[in-house]
């Protein structure tokens, strides 16, 4: 089903997971799979390496989440250093795999010669979006950044370059990481402003152990607010209550979220299923009077 049509029926509740390493085996992420399913999200989001990298396995998880488990897939696209013809060779083929949601994105400037040597069909992941809604027959939606995006030095003109995606034919958008919830509400009243008015789902990542910290922090540039500074600080050497102290905080923000009537929440599991259970669960009652699921749909 189209993820556009959901989000005009309902809340939605979804989860991203990433295809695994190179140099692991596929297996372990039906393992994730088979613990997220019984939760029925109403979809499930595949990231797509850098400059194509998993694009097979991509596409292999993706299929396999609409063919075997019977839910919706996302499956992201990045477009940075892909000609025409490559992305037209695949997104002829996505139909036959039951792949109908792309997630259209630019990703990230690669560095050096690499990226003096790139291919250039797309510039933005608007061009992108744009190319997919002319040729071929995909609900595609896109990313934003309710903090602006690290490249764009005035948020300001990070959303004016938002409207590109918007005037291409994307139907939703997927929010990067944040803590602040009130970033993604002035986020929201900008948008307003400038006569927005699509889908947001809200990205929210549980902070659960030490290292994912480190790294999630340098990669999202997401501010952290001071109580979440206090609360890794205070448990950042107790990995028991620092689970559960992110957990925690993960769950006040989505009840947060769901208050203010935001369209999803879509959970960063970082192929973890324990933690989207844990937040779930804590959730099910308030998804279910927001009209996001079925209460109780599954063992926690
Ligand atoms: P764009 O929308 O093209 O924006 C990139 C930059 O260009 C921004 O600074 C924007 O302001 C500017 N810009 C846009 N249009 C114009 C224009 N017309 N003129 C001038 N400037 C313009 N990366 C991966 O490699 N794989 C993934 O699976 C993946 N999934 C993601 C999922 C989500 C929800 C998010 C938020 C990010 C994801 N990323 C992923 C990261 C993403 O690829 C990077 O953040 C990348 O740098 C930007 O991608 P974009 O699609 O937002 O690009």
């Amino acid at each position: 089903m189209y993820i556009s049509e959901l989000l005009r029926e309902k809340k939605v509740l979804s989860f991203e997971i990433f295809p695994p390493k190179q140099t692991s085996s596929v297996e372990g992420i039906y393992d994730t799979i088979d613990a997220l399913a019984p939760l029925r999200p109403d979809f499930i989001s595949v990231t797509y390496g850098a400059g194509g990298s998993t694009s097979k396995t991509t596409e292999k998880i993706a299929s396999l989440i609409e063919t075997k488990y019977n839910l919706n897939a996302l499956m992201h696209l990045t477009c940075i250093d892909s000609s025409k013809e490559q992305m037209d060779e695949m997104l002829n083929d996505l139909p036959n795999k039951n792949i109908s949601n792309i997630l259209a994105l630019r990703g990230d400037i690669p560095k050096g010669a690499e990226e003096r040597n790139r291919i250039r069909d797309f510039q933005y992941a608007s061009d992108l979006a744009e190319y997919i809604r002319k040729h071929h027959v995909f609900c595609v939606g896109g990313a934003c950044y309710p903090e602006g995006h690290p490249e764009c030095p005035y948020p300001e003109q990070d959303i004016e370059n938002l409207l590109w995606k918007l005037d291409a034919g994307v139907s939703f958008l997927v929010t990067q990481l944040f803590f602040d919830n009130d970033v993604l509400y002035r986020f929201k009243e900008k948008l307003q402003k400038a006569n927005v008015d699509i889908p947001i789902i809200a990205g929210i990542m549980p902070l659960t152990n030490q290292s994912q910290i480190e790294k999630m922090l340098a990669l999202s540039n997401a501010t952290v607010p001071k109580n979440l500074v206090r609360i890794i600080h205070k448990f950042e050497h107790n990995a028991e209550a620092l689970k559960d102290a992110g957990i925690a905080y993960a769950t006040q923000q989505s009840i947060d979220l769901l208050t203010h009537g935001v369209d999803g929440i879509h959970i960063y599991t970082m192929n973890k299923p324990q933690i989207a259970k844990d937040l779930v669960r804590n959730l099910d009652s308030l998804l279910y009077a927001t009209n996001s699921r079925n209460k109780n749909v599954s063992n926690y």
